[in-house]
């Protein structure tokens, strides 16, 4: 696989050779500079290679793979036929699905470009209505995709460009079968390119029957901004959790904070008495409607609503910055869900605080989570005398070093291992 040379420098994106139409689009979006993964990836796209890019979100990878599809649908003017489109983004979740529709809605203004979304959780019934008419660019999730696709609703017989975007993500929620499915009903003369943050082995075997000779562009991430979570743990009765998050939610640095229960029923729960203390809340889990998910992330985005309660699988693909605070409320029954679920705060280089709450029935699950994580997760407040005693139970927070006297929460903790894999399955 020939590695593409990183020496592309163009500063502009007149110099990556694409045409006036999406220049217009850029400088009215005021994206004047190519982000790195742009500059290295546009040239070879342009040129019909595929491509393999290794890169994170926020590295301005959308616009790297949404540009050249939209050159080439602009230079190759053609009507795509009812049910049929010309291009087919997947993406993990419905929120990365509707974020990248976004993008190519705004880099493809002034063009008569037709995106379609087909996402899990919205209208199925809508999404037909719209593919009757063709797609130029169709932007969804496998398993809806797939959907369609068997009913003979989408054909991408006729696709001409295939974009697999987070795809470490898209194995990680269980995805491959679907995806498998897919690719095999595109068509074999097509330009291809595949996204991910990592490039476990699963993921170079699925780009390995994917892509045809394609050029490979890594774009790493930049030292010291990787994400800087301060940890800590707080032992606390079951029916003590819910007055200490209230207590803890009067501190106004409290100021965007996720909090995550187990259970649909545990966020409910919580939601209604955070309600009833004064506090703007909102909830997501399975249980919502797509609309209604939507609606609670704008709020939270907007900061309508300060508190977001979730369970784990409402919350994959919540990409807010300036999350401030994540309360585990209770641990996860998966200890990698830890990672996940911390990682939702400190995006973008900013820092984060990360509190877990934990009861006589979850100090198991916190054991596993500091094995995964390879360190102590800092104590706040008392140390249970039982748990204090065992072999491997954390030294207490004044025991850690550090400077201060008052407990972990003023405390760096260390960073987990394997985090520059955590993103790529939250
Ligand atoms: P992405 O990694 O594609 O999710 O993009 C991250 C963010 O960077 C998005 O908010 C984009 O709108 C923005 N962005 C992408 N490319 C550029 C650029 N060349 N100049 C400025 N902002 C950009």
């Amino acid at each position: 696989m020939p590695e593409h040379s990183s020496l592309v420098t163009s500063s502009t994106f007149a110099g990556l050779g694409l045409p006036e139409i999406l220049l217009h689009a850029l400088t009215a979006h005021k994206f004047t500079v190519p982000t790195p993964i742009q500059a290295d990836s546009i040239p070879p796209l342009l040129a019909g290679k595929d491509l393999l890019g290794i890169a994170q979100t926020g590295s301005g990878k959308t616009a790297a793979f949404v540009l050249p599809i939209l050159h080439h649908l602009l230079a190759t003017p053609r009507r795509p036929g009812p049910f049929q489109t010309r291009a087919l983004i997947l993406a993990p979740t419905r929120e990365l699905a509707l974020q990248i529709d976004e993008a190519a809605r705004t880099l493809a203004a002034g063009s008569r470009m037709r995106t379609v979304v087909i996402i899990g959780g919205a209208s199925r019934y809508k999404q037909c209505e719209n593919m009757r008419r063709g797609a130029d660019i169709v932007i969804g999730t496998p398993g809806r995709v797939r959907d369609l696709m068997n009913t003979r609703e989408l054909s991408i017989a006729t696709a001409e460009r295939f974009v697999l975007d987070e795809a470490d993500r898209m194995l990680d929620l269980g995805f491959i079968r679907d995806i498998r499915a897919i690719v095999a009903a595109l068509p074999t003369r097509r330009q291809s390119c595949l996204f991910s943050a990592t490039m476990p082995a699963e993921v170079a075997q699925l780009a390995a029957g994917l892509l045809n000779d394609p050029v490979r562009v890594e774009i790493a991430r930049e030292e010291g901004k990787e994400p800087k979570i301060e940890q800590s743990v707080r032992f606390v009765p079951t029916s003590g959790k819910q007055a200490l998050l209230t207590e803890l939610l009067k501190d106004p640095a409290f100021e965007r904070v996720i909090v995550f229960t187990r259970t649909k029923h545990g966020a409910n729960k919580v939601a209604e008495k955070l309600e009833g203390a004064g506090i703007q809340v909102d909830a997501i889990h399975g249980n919502k409607s797509q609309p209604q998910r939507e609606r609670a992330l704008r709020d939270f985005r907007t900061g309508r609503a300060r508190v977001l309660v979730a369970t784990d699988i409402a919350a994959r693909g919540i990409d807010v910055t300036g999350v401030s605070h994540v309360i585990n409320f209770d641990l996860p029954a998966e200890p990698e869900s830890y990672v996940h679920r911390i990682g939702r705060t400190a995006r973008a280089g900013a820092e984060g605080v990360a509190i877990a709450f934990c009861d006589a029935t979850e100090r198991s699950t916190l054991r596993q989570i500091e094995r995964l994580l390879g360190d102590k997760i800092p104590v706040v407040g008392e140390i249970p005398a039982d748990f204090q005693g065992r072999p491997d139970a954390p030294k207490p927070a004044w025991k850690r070093g550090g400077g201060g006297n008052t407990g972990g929460q003023n405390r760096r903790s260390p960073r987990p291992q394997g985090q520059r894999g955590m993103r790529s399955a939250a």
